[in-house]
């Protein structure tokens, strides 16, 4: 989202919870004539550098900052801790622990208010992070995601048993399993569910996933799983080149790289070099947009590359595999802090977001506002 309506100048501070680009691909504009002061951990500030980058290099002709903005970025932002206390103004902030990706983090801001901000979170364990911690409670404003509101997440263990067993009949039959995957945290913890589940075969990483991954390696701090993930990499085939990536196809194996959802990346390779064998699979784990190849792959069967169409023999199957909190999970956010003022529901779907206000204001002593654009909420 671009903050278009905001001078820089107005700004005490920038706080930003994670690496996410529509959480953080915005605030270089914020640099280019102004310099406000901006927060983050190390963990958001390195991933968002990577992503950042790679937004610049597929469509910096289009974005309104540069290169020279992005190192602005990373120079200037203070790193903040988990559970550190800083002081903006009369304000004190803490950033707790948000269990979405490394480095997500809630943002509580103590003032003559106070309010909590979730941003993108889940209190699910996974195997990289641990699920978000107990920023407490009586805020007199909650402000929270609302992505899954409508929509349960099957139990983790489910979803692992059922990506484990569609690899091991995969290759069992003797074919690739193409895994589309955000090279940031999903497609590393993929891996690590392999692994886990003592998943032997060949395991391959592409993309950007591989840059992201030893960005993890480096940083032990902010993966809750990293022994795990230290190990995975260990066995974990790291696609070097363009020989590789032939030569891999040739053998039963797992390849998980990005697109997530087959918006090129070498993802959209793999994906066209198998979609015609029969004992092959493609296995999307994330939610996919509209409009996207991954929807039209899953609603159609068919992957359409350079205006060309493939009916696909392999097996296409999604299971997904979320790092937001799912509807029980956010009544349940809300609902531990019941004895909060205002709820503010927002970062999902219109529907989504009316539906989380509609739940609160039925079910909590909060009153909920869905606000529908950018317009002052006094508290
Ligand atoms: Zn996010
Ligand atoms: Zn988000």
């Amino acid at each position: 989202m671009m903050p278009g309506h905001v001078s820089p100048r107005d700004l005490d501070a920038v706080l930003i919870s994670h690496a996410h680009l529509d959480h953080v691909g915005a605030v270089p504009l914020l640099l280019v004539s102004g310099a406000p002061k901006i927060f983050a951990t190390e963990s958001t500030v390195r991933q968002a550098e990577v992503l950042l980058k790679d937004m610049l290099k597929l469509s910096g002709y289009f974005l309104p900052f540069t290169d020279a903005e992005v190192l602005k970025f990373v120079r200037a932002t203070q790193r903040v801790n988990y559970g550190e206390r800083i002081r903006i103004k009369d304000a004190e902030i803490e950033f707790i622990d948000a269990g979405h990706i490394p480095g997500s983090a809630q943002i509580v801001v103590n003032a003559d208010k106070t309010l909590l901000y979730s941003g993108d979170f889940t209190s699910v364990k996974t195997r990289l992070l641990d699920g978000c911690d107990d920023p407490g409670s009586g805020f007199d404003v909650v402000v929270t995601e609302s992505t899954y509101a409508l929509e349960a997440h099957l139990p983790r263990k489910v979803l692992e048993d059922n990506v484990v067993e569609l690899a091991r009949e995969t290759v069992n039959q003797g074919g690739v399993m193409v895994v589309p995957s955000f090279a940031v945290a999903r497609a590393q913890e993929v891996a690590c569910i392999l692994a886990a589940h003592g998943f032997h075969e060949n395991v391959w990483m592409d993309g950007m996933a591989r840059q992201l991954l030893q960005l993890y390696l480096d940083d032990e701090e902010y993966v809750d799983g990293f022994d795990l993930l230290a190990r995975t990499s260990r066995k974990l085939r790291i696609v070097k080149g363009r020989r590789d990536r032939e030569r891999l196809l040739e053998d039963p194996s797992v390849v998980i790289s990005p697109a997530g959802m087959l918006k090129g990346g070498p993802a959209a390779y793999y994906a066209q070099k198998i979609a015609g064998d029969e004992a092959s699979t493609i296995l999307l784990v994330s939610f996919q947009a509209p409009n996207t190849p991954g929807a039209k792959l899953l609603a159609e069967g068919k992957l359409s590359p350079n205006g060309s169409e493939i009916k696909a023999a392999a097996k296409v199957v999604q299971y997904k595999l979320s790092a937001h909190a799912g509807q029980a999970e956010l009544r349940d956010y809300i609902s531990k802090r019941s004895d909060s003022g205002i709820a503010i529901t927002i970062h999902g779907d219109p529907e989504a977001c009316e539906a989380l206000a509609a739940w609160v204001n039925a079910n909590t002593g909060l009153k909920a506002i869905n606000p529908s654009g950018p317009e002052p909420i006094v508290v």
